[in-house]
């Protein structure tokens, strides 16, 4: 009995203190180590693993990451999709944040020693990519971007929005809701298909704050239809805030019906607002585009401070504003021919099917508009293996089938794609 190696296991400290997981303990938690320690220690007692290799077990059973947000390919063909965490970061924008995680001079001038006005280089990307706007501003995401322009020009009063413009932009959340909890009141001018100049002109008073016009950014009305242009509405005489929704900063060929930043300020309106995850291919952020006096009121707003962002979102815009190569791009403009050369390689090796696949923008953007694009077909019994395997690979279902749309798949990750469908290939029963 006494030479059974199980007698012979070292206690929970002892396999806790070894140099193998060092890095493991400063990673993870010497807590979450030490439980994934105790149950290979249980294993090994039952003899489901030897007493050699209990260091080993431990290894296999902890978690490769201390944050329980698991990376996801993603083959859905939708480019920035809510669900995955919308706009992947640029390598340059990754090595900003990791850059600016300990202390930084976000708020300091390190020349004159004195306070500095936040994120400022951050701004001032902004504003040299933006050159119409006279004040620029970064807040938590594009909701807060609108609930900070309202806020400022109509809490209290009344806010003018055309009924084709009432907004859900998903989850429930909608935004004429986004805009009475700022403490104003929403006029509703025209219908739901039409609304003309006459119906905002004859809708201002005493009261009214502002006219929001929202890009309806997720659906699109057909037919009888008619909207007013941003030129138009500015020529009343009330403040025009602009929520364009995406982000596109200027025109992008590609996108022909997208509003633009620059080209709305240059229309007349003297708030824009728009998300930075979204097309701009950047971290969650919202930016506010305006006047230089509107500007000011909003910075001034309490609520600015509530909003505001963090310095590792600051340095990850910065470096998405200097090198708008995103991701996002890269997938919005991949090219038919080369997607169809990856998912015909891809499906020579798995004895599988590359077949057309319909992409689209996603994230409330371009509804309608379809990227043609490729995927490789699949039984769908290997959805749920492909989705909880790792790396997790998501892709959809269609026809019977499991498609995998390598549209925003970087080209590198083919590979690690390949190989995680053979890996579910091979454990199918
Ligand atoms: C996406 C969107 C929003 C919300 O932006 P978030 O960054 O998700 O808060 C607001 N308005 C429009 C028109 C949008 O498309």
């Amino acid at each position: 009995m006494s030479d059974d190696p199980r007698r012979a296991l070292p206690r929970v400290d002892v396999v806790l203190g070894d140099p193998r997981l060092e890095s493991a303990v400063l990673r993870l938690g010497s807590g979450l180590v030490k439980t994934v320690v105790t149950a290979a220690l249980a294993e090994a007692r039952s003899g489901r693993v030897p007493a050699t290799g209990v260091v080993d077990r431990v290894q296999s059973l902890l978690p490769r990451r201390a944050s329980s947000l698991r990376p996801v390919i993603n083959a859905t063909g939708v480019v920035l999709h809510t669900n995955l965490g919308r706009a992947p970061l640029s390598a340059a924008a990754i090595d900003a944040m990791v850059a600016s995680a300990g202390f930084v001079d976000v708020e300091f001038d390190l020349t004159e020693g004195i306070r500095a006005r936040r994120g400022r280089g951050t701004l001032a990307a902004l504003s040299a990519a933006v050159p119409a706007a006279e004040q620029v501003l970064v807040v938590n995401n594009g909701a807060a971007a609108l609930l900070l322009a309202v806020t400022a020009l109509a809490a209290g009063r009344e806010v003018i929005v055309s009924r084709g413009e009432m907004v859900e932009i998903g989850d429930n959340f909608r935004l004429p809701d986004l805009m009475t909890s700022t403490g104003a009141r929403i006029r509703e001018v025209g219908t739901t298909n039409r609304t003309v100049l006459a119906d905002y002109a004859a809708a201002i008073g005493p009261e009214t704050g502002c006219v929001v016009k929202i890009h309806p950014s997720n659906f699109v009305v057909s037919g009888f239809t008619s909207t007013v242009g941003i030129a138009q509405l500015a020529t009343l005489a009330v403040p025009l805030i602009v929520d364009i929704g995406s982000g596109l900063l200027a025109p992008d060929r590609f996108l022909p019906v997208e509003p633009d930043a620059a080209t709305s300020l240059a229309a007349g309106a003297d708030v824009v607002t728009c998300s930075a995850d979204k097309l701009l291919g950047g971290p969650q952020a919202g930016l506010i585009f305006s006047s230089a006096e509107l500007g000011e009121r909003m910075r001034r707003s309490p609520l600015a401070r509530a909003l505001r962002c963090d310095k590792l979102t600051l340095a990850a815009l910065e470096a998405t504003l200097r090198n708008p190569t995103t991701p996002t791009s890269v997938a919005l403009h991949a090219d038919p021919g080369a997607l169809r050369q990856r998912c015909e390689r891809m499906a020579a090796i798995l004895g599988a099917q590359a077949v057309p696949s319909e992409g689209a923008v996603g994230g409330g953007g371009a509804p309608g508009v379809v990227l043609p694009g490729w995927a490789v077909a699949l039984p769908t019994d290997l959805a749920v293996a492909l989705r909880t395997g790792d790396p997790a690979v998501v892709g959809y279902l269609s026809d019977g089938r499991l498609l995998l749309d390598l549209r925003c798949v970087p080209e590198i990750d083919d590979v690690r794609v390949a190989e995680a469908v053979q890996r579910a290939l091979d454990g199918r029963p």
